[in-house]
């Protein structure tokens, strides 16, 4: 059993190194960004709230997202572990996570500002169901149209330079301080998360003692 927090920036690469890791070791991957997305898109009622909060150019409150997280983990499917990318978000939080969960390890995706501003001005989203894309990293298939559903891709009314500003303020002053108790209380590795996603996910499995990762290789088998 493995049970790890991922922890870094908006543009950090968190949800792309998330996901190749819960591939490779059967972790379940809780990403909190996902399971709201899943909400907007099939059009629940935690999904019309998400998208109101979205439109206004608000963030999710730390109780929701708590919520849906508990409650995520209380389905106990993750029989070899799970790795959680968008929670805990503040000293409270953190301090639920350690008493309740004995965690292995705090993947700490370490990217410095001008670069989440290089990366974050680069993404786009779709006016008809909010997925996410990024034109340096997640490209659409078709330019300027969806995957999921073909709607329009716009750029957020939020990613300005000034909103982006705000919103890294408001990280680091959450978030640095959540690194912070967890590095005094646990196993936080941080990585360099500037260069590519090989780089960063061979990083990762060796500053944890993880099975190599082996790209080419990778679920030819499965
Ligand atoms: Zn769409």
């Amino acid at each position: 059993m493995r049970k790890y927090v991922i922890m870094g920036v908006q543009g950090s690469g968190k949800g792309t190194q998330s996901a190749l890791l819960a591939a490779d070791l059967d972790l379940v991957h809780i990403s909190v960004g996902d399971i709201f997305r899943w909400h907007v898109k099939h059009h629940t009622k935690l999904g019309a709230q998400v998208r109101r909060l979205v439109a206004a150019g608000e963030l999710v409150g730390d109780d929701l997202v708590e919520s849906v997280v508990r409650d995520r983990l209380q389905l106990h499917d993750w029989n070899y572990g799970f790795i959680i990318d968008g929670f805990p978000r503040n000293r409270r939080q953190a301090e639920f996570f350690l008493e309740s969960y004995d965690l292995d390890g705090v993947i700490h995706l370490d990217l410095p500002d001008d670069e989440v501003r290089r990366r974050v001005l680069a993404r786009r989203l779709c006016s008809r169901c909010g997925m996410d894309y990024n034109l340096i990293a997640h490209r659409p298939e078709v330019e300027g149209r969806c995957d999921v559903c073909g709607g329009d891709l716009v750029t957020r009314a939020d990613d300005t330079p000034d909103a982006l500003a705000r919103r890294l303020a408001d990280y680091h002053s959450k978030i640095d301080p959540v690194i912070e108790l967890f590095k005094r209380k646990e196993y936080v590795m941080t990585i360099d998360a500037r260069a590519d996603k090989a780089t960063v996910q061979r990083a990762i499995r060796t500053r944890f003692n993880l099975p190599p990762y082996l790209p080419s290789n990778a679920r030819l088998s499965g």
